[in-house]
């Protein structure tokens, strides 16, 4: 399976290369030339299937000509050892959680399996591969804890100084061995610009393999469609049409559930849930697709204001706007709706969302309004201690500190502190 650029489809590589480069050389994002069904029998019966079994067959087409099968089976055994529950919290509306990794939250699926695929491509070369990435938060985590430890890469995370949160610091600066944090006297936006720039300084790019471990990276999005096919084998029992809505930032997440639809699975429509930052909830009202500075707000890891991954949806839907309006919906809300929604979801279920859940169960709410009948399923993407400030202020209680969270706590932080590009390429070239 080749995978091409979508600026330009005559720009092609295999998935090993599409995954070292991490961009196409024009810029543009892999997409894959094919998506194959699966046969129907294998949706009928997939209970009787384990995941380790699912995964396998959903991600096999694309990464076959690069992955030999045991190699495959090996790296979904050492990415997928952890649960992925969906859990009812009333009738007709289910949370899939996808917080029960090493970092909790929903990217350390997609981080290790990138991780373990560059590990492989990586282990006979005595070149190293360096993974230069700008977190927000969650990312630098999921990423520092995938990589780590793997021979041939290092990582390089730059993140804005005092404006993740502590825990999320921590599990970024912690670790040691082949992960640096650098910290950034800046915002996010600034961090994300000197990574870019970074990619286009040929001074950096002619000594260093540079590539990106965002979800722009085939071998972070694709896997994601898992969690998709985990819930349906979970949902299927209930004998009703599913939709599932998905709290969205930069896109990924959705996008990869959109293509286990394209395997066959049955579903019946996505709902894209988003914060203020409401590029994709106007487009789909308007037809007029206008990027905008990113604001901040309480699910902060979704404060995107021009997702990468849009493109490769309407691209899945052949740039077709009817057609993507018949499958996808997507609603904005604000802070005070969303803590609204966390404290209604705790006094009725006694379920503590993280605020980026809940702008999942208000998109899904909002769907239901005008289908009542489907079985809705909204993505718990991250764990409420993650957002522990907020969780605390909105429901009054502290959720209890689970083991993998504790064991990052008392550990001491280690950054190398940047305020500027020319700082990060002094790095780069001497390291
Ligand atoms: C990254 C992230 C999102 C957004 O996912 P995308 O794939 O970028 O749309 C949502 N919630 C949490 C907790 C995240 O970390």
């Amino acid at each position: 399976m080749k995978f091409y650029s979508l600026n330009n489809s005559s720009i092609q590589a295999s998935f090993k290369e599409a995954v070292i480069a991490g961009i196409a050389p024009d810029k543009g994002l892999y997409f894959p030339e094919e998506i194959q069904s699966l046969s129907s029998d294998f949706f009928k019966n997939i209970d009787s299937y384990s995941n380790h079994q699912i995964a396998f067959k959903a991600i096999h087409q694309f990464v076959s000509a690069d992955l030999p099968d045991e190699i495959l089976e090996e790296i979904i055994k050492n990415v997928l050892d952890f649960d992925f529950p969906v859990v009812e919290i009333e009738e007709n509306v289910a949370t899939l959680e996808l917080f029960h990794g090493p970092t909790m939250a929903f990217k350390d699926v997609g981080a290790r399996f990138m991780a373990n695929c560059l590990g492989y491509f990586s282990k006979d070369k005595t070149s190293q591969v360096t993974v230069l990435v700008a977190t927000s938060g969650d990312t630098g985590g999921a990423v520092a804890n995938g990589f780590l430890g793997v021979k041939g890469v290092n990582v390089v995370i730059l993140y804005p100084s005092g404006k993740v949160s502590d825990i999320q610091e921590k599990q970024l600066t912690t670790l040691g061995q082949n992960i640096v944090a650098m910290e950034v006297s800046g915002t996010f936006d600034d961090c994300q610009r000197m990574v870019k720039t970074a990619f286009l300084d040929t001074e950096i790019t002619s000594q260093k393999k540079l590539t990106s471990a965002n979800s722009i990276n085939i071998a972070r999005w694709l896997p994601q469609l898992f969690y998709f096919l985990f819930a349906y084998k979970q949902a299927k029992s209930k004998n009703k049409e599913i939709v599932f809505s998905v709290p969205s930032g930069n896109f990924g997440n959705i996008c990869a559930g959109i293509v286990a639809q394209k395997l066959g699975m049955p579903v019946k429509h996505f709902i894209a849930s988003t914060n203020a930052n409401d590029v994709v909830p106007s487009f789909m009202q308007n037809g007029v697709y206008e990027p905008m500075p990113s604001v901040a707000t309480i699910s902060n890891a979704m404060d995107v204001g021009d997702p990468s991954n849009f493109v490769r949806i309407r691209h899945l839907y052949q740039n077709d706007f009817s057609k993507l309006q018949e499958n996808l919906s997507s609603y904005s809300f604000l802070d005070e709706a969303t803590k609204s929604a966390m404290q209604k979801i705790y006094s009725e279920s006694g379920y503590v969302a993280d605020p980026h859940g809940a702008v999942g169960y208000l998109g899904l709410k909002e769907y239901q309004k005008s289908n009542p009948n489907v079985y809705g399923i909204f993505l718990e993407t991250a764990h409420p201690v993650k957002f522990l400030d907020v969780v605390e202020d909105t429901l009054g209680l502290s959720p209890e500190i689970p083991p993998q969270i504790q064991k990052v706590m008392g550990k001491e932080k280690k950054s190398i502190k940047i305020s500027s590009y020319e700082e990060l390429k002094s790095y780069l070239k001497d390291s």
